[in-house]
């Protein structure tokens, strides 16, 4: 089980991760790591560089890429 104060994904401290307006804020707990992990937090820097470009590629790109070209 992960721990809850450490990032999943880079397994940094998640208040060492913690972007600069969360830390203003006092909010250390990072974010959702989904899709990229199930459980546990992701560190903001994840957050940005890696989970919120995989959330983007899951709505952007069909699951199966066509390209088909005529072959009629
Ligand atoms: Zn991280």
């Amino acid at each position: 089980m992960p721990t809850r104060d450490s990032c999943v994904l880079c397994h940094m401290p998640l208040a060492e991760g913690a972007s600069l307006p969360n830390r203003r804020a006092g909010w250390y707990e990072g974010a959702n790591p989904w899709p990229l992990a199930e459980d546990g937090r992701a560190c903001d820097m994840c957050d940005q560089t890696k989970v919120l470009p995989a959330r983007l590629s899951l709505f952007l790109q069909p699951e199966r890429k066509s390209d088909e070209k005529g072959t009629d």
